[in-house]
């Protein structure tokens, strides 16, 4: 019998099968698309995920060492580094890369199978898939869950599923000149929502939103506000949009199964970038269960060093960047415009914000005078907790 079965090449999935591999198990990976990595996503990834997970030159579009902030009310902020700090990456690219990486370990793929059924036994877990020549079934002695946003598995295998998250559209553009990211912080668009411009490859570019509410305005609205100026440019294919997790569920584990990456709501709560944090994940889940799968005890109550691991590593991420987005969700655009300016003008912006880690500098900045009297009407939602290390 297989040792385990990844549910989802994704960088979550693909990470825990090199993992796993590389520590001598048997590995299966199924994935209903036929072109791996191709999911709605921006691919912009921090320089940390990029040096930690050996992103190849060949897939970065872009090397972002400046980002425009556009707030609702006044004039743009620049924001700029010394070094690159993030990249605009070929996600599909470097997703696929992960997965060769994976086979190259020893994991087996296979391709559009798609997961119907999930059965957790006493000894094993069988999968039922749909596969192009019909149903199949497979069984191994776990299972690792990285079937990204809502997909209903977790639910199979006796676990709630993380809970509803935001709302993300984006669309592809041409002919627009742009050498550097812009970030647009509500304004024209609905309220919580923010926008994005990214430069991702020669001529090329890709705009999007992000928000609570499911919108058909926001991006219809950021384009024009992109478009406000006489900047023209045209859609070089479809607008799509895709959901993003903004909590974990309760639970990450269960008799042989752990759930990973956005299937375990391991995202920025903040931006709703998750591509790092379903590395992170990716990896300590493999660890996990290759450390269950050698003991031979792959119960509950053994798997729960996966859940203790990424919460010591990210949970107060999580909490703290949901806070922060719970305010920015409630804040009008003067606040916004103020915070902004204020943050940018003492260096704050430049020279603390790390692209990935964001729970720091909100703590640091809910504290901060000058910032008193914008957050007064949102002492609550601080007081809710902030301070404590949320482990
Ligand atoms: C518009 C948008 C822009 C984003 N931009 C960024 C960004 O710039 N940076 C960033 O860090 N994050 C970004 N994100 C978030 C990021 O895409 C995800 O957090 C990340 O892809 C999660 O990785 P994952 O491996 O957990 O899941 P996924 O990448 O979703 O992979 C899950 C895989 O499971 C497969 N699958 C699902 N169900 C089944 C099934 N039943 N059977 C078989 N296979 C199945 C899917 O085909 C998929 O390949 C963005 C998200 C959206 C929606």
């Amino acid at each position: 019998m297989l040792d385990a079965i990844v549910i989802g090449a994704g960088p979550a999935g693909n990470q825990a099968a090199i993992k796993l591999s590389g520590r001598g198990h048997s590995v299966l990976v199924l994935d209903y698309r036929s072109n791996i990595g191709d999911k709605l996503c921006t691919g912009i990834i921090g320089r940390e995920c990029a040096e930690r997970f050996e992103l190849p030159d060949r897939f970065v579009y872009h090397r972002a060492k400046s980002v425009t902030i556009c707030p609702a009310l006044g004039d743009p902020v620049r924001v700029s580094r010394e070094r690159e700090h993030a990249y605009v990456v070929d996600r599909v690219g470097f997703v696929a890369h992960l997965a060769d990486r994976a086979m190259r370990a020893g994991s087996e793929y296979r391709l559009r199978r798609r997961v119907t059924g999930l059965d957790v036994l006493q000894d094993r877990v069988r999968i039922s898939a749909n596969g192009p020549d019909g149903p199949e079934t497979h069984e191994a002695r776990a299972a690792v869950i990285a079937s990204g946003y809502s997909t209903g598995l977790a639910k199979l295998a006796g676990l709630q599923p993380a809970p509803k998250g935001a709302f993300a559209a984006q669309v592809p553009l041409r002919g627009l000149a742009l050498d550097e990211v812009k970030v647009f912080l509500r304004g024209p668009l609905p309220r919580g929502y923010f926008g994005w411009l990214v430069p991702a490859g020669p001529d090329r570019a890709l705009a999007g939103v992000l928000g609570r509410e499911r919108s058909s305005r926001a991006l219809p609205q950021l384009l024009d506000a992109i478009g406000k100026d006489g900047t023209s440019f045209r859609p070089d294919g479809p607008a799509m949009s895709w959901g993003v997790p903004l909590k974990p569920p309760a639970r990450t584990y269960a008799h042989r199964i752990l759930l990973a990456g956005d299937a375990a709501g391991q995202v920025k709560p903040t931006t709703g970038g998750g591509i790092y944090y379903s590395l992170l994940s990716g990896e300590l889940a493999a660890d996990a269960l290759a450390d269950a799968l050698d003991e031979d005890d792959l119960n509950e109550r053994s798997l729960k060093r996966y859940e203790l691991a990424w919460k010591s590593m990210l949970g107060r991420e999580l909490r703290v960047g949901y806070i922060a987005r719970a305010i920015y969700e409630r804040m009008n655009d003067r606040s916004i415009g103020s915070i902004v300016r204020i943050a940018a003008s003492n260096g704050i912006l430049s020279e603390h914000v790390s692209f990935d880690w964001h729970a720091d500098i909100v703590t640091r900045g809910l504290k901060y005078p000058r910032f008193d009297s914008i957050l007064a009407p949102f002492r609550e939602t601080n007081r809710a907790g902030v301070s404590g290390n949320g482990k």
